[in-house]
Parts: structure tokens; sequence; C-alpha cells
């Protein structure tokens, strides 16, 4: 399960460094020094790296959120919070963000899809409708040549939701249309199959 507390600490280590929070707060740096926090410091002993501060004098070291702990007497969270919301980080904004993205991009692939399906079954009705239309008024009607009497209407009819239809409109088909597909889908393989025995 996902630590949201260890990322607010990950997010905000990563964007803010200790000597600019250090600095931020009001702490004298020279030279990447500042006097300690942690004990009675008379000169700067204390060293702010990008990612840590150290102190040779009491060999404290600790990063941003210890730093800011300290200096305003809060616990981690607490420091890691007010990191947040002093430097402008959006804790875990981005995330969901990214997430919904990749939902989007799912959602059209399968929009194309299921658009390949229909579009391909119209293809596959249309031939029928011409290579097995009856030659004269006396002969029998093939049940291929009745298929795409009774269906090629209604699907173009539906790739028309994908052409010129509203996202709702195509995520409602794909909801409640499944069969229509799946009946799409299998009448493409079946005759697909048929076209690799016959060849
Ligand atoms: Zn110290």
């Amino acid at each position: 399960m996902r630590n949201p507390n260890r990322d607010i600490f990950g997010e905000v280590k990563e964007i803010v460094s200790v000597p600019s929070a250090a600095e931020y707060y009001g702490m004298s740096v020279r030279n990447g020094m500042t006097s300690c926090i942690f004990h009675e410091d008379r000169n700067p002993s204390m060293k702010l790296y990008d990612d840590h501060f150290y102190c040779f004098g009491c060999t404290e070291y600790g990063d941003v959120v210890k730093l800011t702990a300290r200096l305003f007497g809060l616990t981690q969270y607490e420091a890691a919070k007010k990191l947040c919301s002093d430097f402008g980080v959006i804790h875990s904004r981005d995330k969901p963000i990214i997430r919904q993205k990749i939902c989007v991009q799912s959602q059209r692939e399968k929009e194309q899809r299921v658009f390949r399906i229909l579009s391909d079954y119209c293809s596959l009705l249309r031939r029928f409708r011409t290579e097995y239309a009856p030659k004269s008024d006396s002969e029998a009607l093939h049940p291929l040549f009745t298929e795409s009497l009774t269906q090629l209407e209604m699907y173009e009819h539906f790739c028309d939701v994908f052409i010129s239809g509203t996202t709702d409109e195509r995520k409602d088909f794909m909801e409640n249309c499944k069969e229509v597909i799946d009946y799409a889908d299998r009448r493409n393989n079946d005759y697909n199959t048929d076209t690799r025995i016959a060849c």
C-alpha cells in the first residue's frame, strides 16, 4: 500500500535543497557553512550540502526535513508539510494527473480497437452484399447476402458513433454494446479463417 507520509518526504527532499531551506528560514549561510542549531555554536561549524547537513562540532547530520523540524520544533511530518507549503511543493498532485493520462490513452486505444472491429465487419458485409448478391430473381438468397442486408446499416451506424459521436457516446456504446462488438469480432475472425483455408 502507498505510504503518503513517505511520499511527501521524498517529494520535499527532491525539490527543496538544504541550503535553500536554511536561507529561506533566515539562517545565515556563508560558503555553505552556518551556525549549528543542534548545539551552542559560536563559529559556524555546520556544513550544508544539497541533500543533507553535517555539523563538524557535534556530528549531527540529517536532511532538509530534520533541519526544518529542529528549527521550528515540529515533528518530521509537520516539517515536511511546512516545506511543501512554503516552497509550493504540490504534494502528490502530479501523480494522479499522470495516472489520468494513462487512462485516457488506454481508453483511446480501446476505442481504436473497437472501431477497427466495426469497420472491418462493415467492409466484410459490403463484400457479402456484392459477392453473394443473387444473379436472378429466382435464386435463393445466400445467407451471407442476407447477413449483409440485416446487419450492414446497423453496423455503419455503430461506426458513426466513433466517427462523429461524443466521448460519452463512444464510452456508452462500448459499455453497453459488448455483444455487438464481440459478434463483429467473431465474424471477422470466421471470415479470415475461411479465406485462409480457401487459399
Ligand atoms: Zn552541531
